[in-house]
């Protein structure tokens, strides 16, 4: 009935008009054809209109009629997911989403296990589906037969629910209909349905502008307005910190994120890219990728690398890059293991969208179930690897990738657009046709390292930063503690003011070095030599008791840089935990300042030399009377030596330190929120 109606609905109008009127105007003599006409009156006024008609954008859209694909709606049986029964319309909520969870849970209890991993900010539990073939649900035993545990994540984004869908379908045809239940041979699956879930209940039709269907769908952010997926090492949201506790108790094999794109119109419904830096990269690069371009692709979908445009449109060029881990994918290397970000494209249908990202999640599984040894070793060499280059002092870490600039042709499927001057913006309009073409455009393909720093025997974290020590501990980073007080020469860091984020970003304003920006970073420096705002001098210093040491000799050595190293991308100082460090705290009055000036001034003629420059040449300085008088200050005795400081100390070696026995490490499972063996319930 449902294909009727998508098929025939424009015709139908005018018939609708005229029925009412018609039954009207029926005599009781005519009492059966009446009867018929009424009927008909009363099923098209009750008839749903359809999909493409209900969504809001669907004129600034401009699709092409989702007929096309809705015409062929999949058999609805006892099984069909929510998604399904609509015939891709709708998407289910939380409660219906794990309602159908819950079934699956009951109906194969070998082979699943729900865990509760944590609660949203709203309170809603956080549901992982462990998926395992023989009833094995805990991480050691699966770590020890070394099957691959894939992890997959959906609606981190919540009005992009894609992955969601197409992971209940999957479920379905692992444990129910058995059709993919090869893809639970060696691989364990840990699915996180919906990981926003707050956002997800933030449910509406005017969520996502720029996507077509499905009619209404949850919110980008949490409650408290995070990007979850800006949050992955700063942990700031109580959902980063249960997904933290889900990742040290699984440390799965290969990471998922399931997005829906923004950004430019072209043909293709499915595109990924994968995040990896170490061993694991030949396998992805060789094998899976070139796997998952022709699994999916012989589907009938549309699959591309990831795609994001150098310009406004597609024919300057395709960008490589490297997410920092302030991203899903980036925070999954920084860990060791691979990340793969899909993003369906925005505008096709949302059957469409489903089928393929189950496609492609359907790819992934098929080879690393027929790769999954060789994935685990490479994992386990990585991690080896990490620890070993902690105990050489000499290597050097990356911290920030770019694109090398070298490009290989590509040939890209889009539709032809039109460039016209728009008189609202003022600037030029794209305007997408649907017109396929095929153009050749140059791709980046290769990225390599631009900032860099020799990885130190272990850092030290004076005990009074509670939330940076915290934070490593949420990423099962290994402290050990000062049993004592401990004086010692360490590196440290001493840095420039930096400024600050005008408007918050993530509800916090980040820190930032003008010349260093983030984007500035990297060549910029190495071609115009400028200072680093940070630069490293070695100094005796005193930690209290219960200072930590962060020894670079374990797995997560990569992570612990990333947060404790300054200029980082995305270190705790850039995300303003160490903001106070750069105040000054004690003031000269101004007329104690004009007697030590002059006294200085008299007393030393290179010093009178330096502040005459410095009026000359700083206009800015020169202009406001309290700096000029406060750079005396900062050249006398009186200046607080700790401005700029950066309190983490980089050790060359540990000898000597008074460290206190590490105490039992607290289990994941200890968490008073975390269920990792809750019975499955309806
Ligand atoms: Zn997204």
């Amino acid at each position: 009935m449902q294909d009727f109606f998508l098929t025939a609905w424009p015709a139908l109008q005018p018939v609708r008009a005229i029925l009412l009127p018609a039954v009207l105007q029926c005599r009781m003599r005519n009492l059966r054809p009446c009867l018929l006409l009424l009927v008909a009156a009363v099923a098209l006024a009750h008839a749903e209109r359809p999909a493409a008609d209900n969504l809001p954008n669907a004129n600034l859209l401009q699709q092409p009629p989702r007929a096309e694909t809705a015409t062929s709606c999949p058999v609805v049986n006892a099984w069909s997911t929510p998604a399904e029964k609509s015939c891709y319309r709708t998407t289910p909520r939380y409660a219906e989403t794990m309602a159908y969870v819950h079934r699956l849970a009951v109906a194969a209890p070998r082979q699943v296990r729900l865990e509760t991993f944590g609660k949203t900010g709203e309170g809603r539990p956080l549901v992982a589906i462990v998926v395992s073939r023989n009833g094995i649900f805990t991480p050691v035993a699966v770590h020890a037969a070394r099957r691959p545990v894939v992890f997959i994540q959906n609606a981190i984004h919540a009005g992009e629910m894609d992955g969601k869908d197409a992971s209940l379908e999957l479920l379905r045809d692992i444990l129910i209909t058995k059709k993919q239940a090869r893809l639970i041979d060696k691989a364990v699956l840990v699915i996180v349905p919906i990981y926003n879930a707050d956002g997800h209940e933030h449910f509406g039709p005017y969520n996502r502008i720029n996507q077509n269907g499905p009619e209404q769908m949850g919110w980008r952010v949490n409650a408290t307005q995070l990007n979850l997926n800006r949050d992955y090492l700063k942990a700031d949201a109580p959902e980063t910190r249960a997904f933290l506790r889900l990742w040290r108790r699984w440390l799965p094999d290969f990471f998922v994120d399931n997005h829906v794109t923004d950004g430019a119109d072209y043909q293709y419904d499915t595109t990924f890219t994968v995040e990896i830096d170490g061993p694991a990269e030949s396998w992805v690069r060789q094998s899976l990728e070139p796997e998952l371009f022709r699994r999916v692709k012989a589907t009938g979908h549309k699959i591309a690398p990831y795609l994001d445009f150098m310009g406004a449109t597609p024919e300057t060029g395709i960008t490589a890059g490297a997410g920092t881990p302030r991203f899903s994918t980036g925070f999954a290397r920084e860990q060791n293991r691979p990340g793969m970000l899909v993003e369906m494209h925005m505008l096709k249908d949302y059957r469409t969208r489903v089928t393929g990202n189950y496609e492609i999640l359907r790819a992934l599984l098929e080879v690393v179930n027929r790769d999954g040894a060789k994935l685990v070793a490479a994992n386990q060499q990585a991690d080896r690897e990490t620890v070993a280059r902690g105990k050489q002092h000499t290597a050097m870490q990356p911290l920030r990738w770019q694109a090398t600039g070298e490009t290989e042709p590509f040939q890209f499927e889009g539709y032809r657009w039109q460039v016209e001057h728009s008189d609202i913006s003022g600037a030029d309009w794209v305007q997408y046709t649907h017109e396929p073409i095929t153009l050749t455009v140059p791709r980046q393909t290769k990225i390599h390292p631009v900032q860099e720093v020799r990885i130190p025997a272990a850092y030290i974290i004076p005990a009074e930063w509670t939330d940076v020590i915290a934070r490593l501990e949420l990423h099962g980073v290994a402290i050990k503690r000062l049993a004592r007080e401990w004086t010692g020469e360490v590196e440290s860091y001493r840095c420039q003011t930096p400024e600050w984020r005008e408007y918050p970003f993530e509800g916090r304003h980040e820190a930032m070095w003008q010349r260093h920006s983030a984007e500035s970073f990297g060549p910029e420096r190495v071609q115009k030599k400028t200072q680093p705002p940070c630069e490293i001098e070695k100094a005796k210093r005193t930690f209290a008791a219960g200072s930590v040491v962060v020894s670079m000799q374990q797995r997560t050595a990569r992570v612990a840089m990333q947060w404790l190293e300054p200029m980082a991308p995305d270190s705790a100082l850039e995300w303003g935990f160490f903001d106070s460090i750069f105040e000054q705290k004690e003031y000269g009055e101004g007329y104690v300042l004009e007697r030590l000036a002059r006294r200085m001034l008299a007393a030393d003629p290179k010093l009178k030399a330096e502040f005459e420059q410095k009026v000359a040449t700083d206009a800015k300085f020169a202009a406001n009377p309290r700096a000029r008088l406060n750079w005396f200050l900062e050249h006398s005795p009186w200046w607080d030596q700790r401005i700029g400081l950066y309190p983490v100390g980089r050790l060359e070696n540990l000898d000597g330190l008074p460290l206190q026995k590490p105490a039992p490490r607290k289990e994941a499972d200890e968490d008073p929120d975390y269920e990792p063996d809750v019975p499955n319930r309806v």
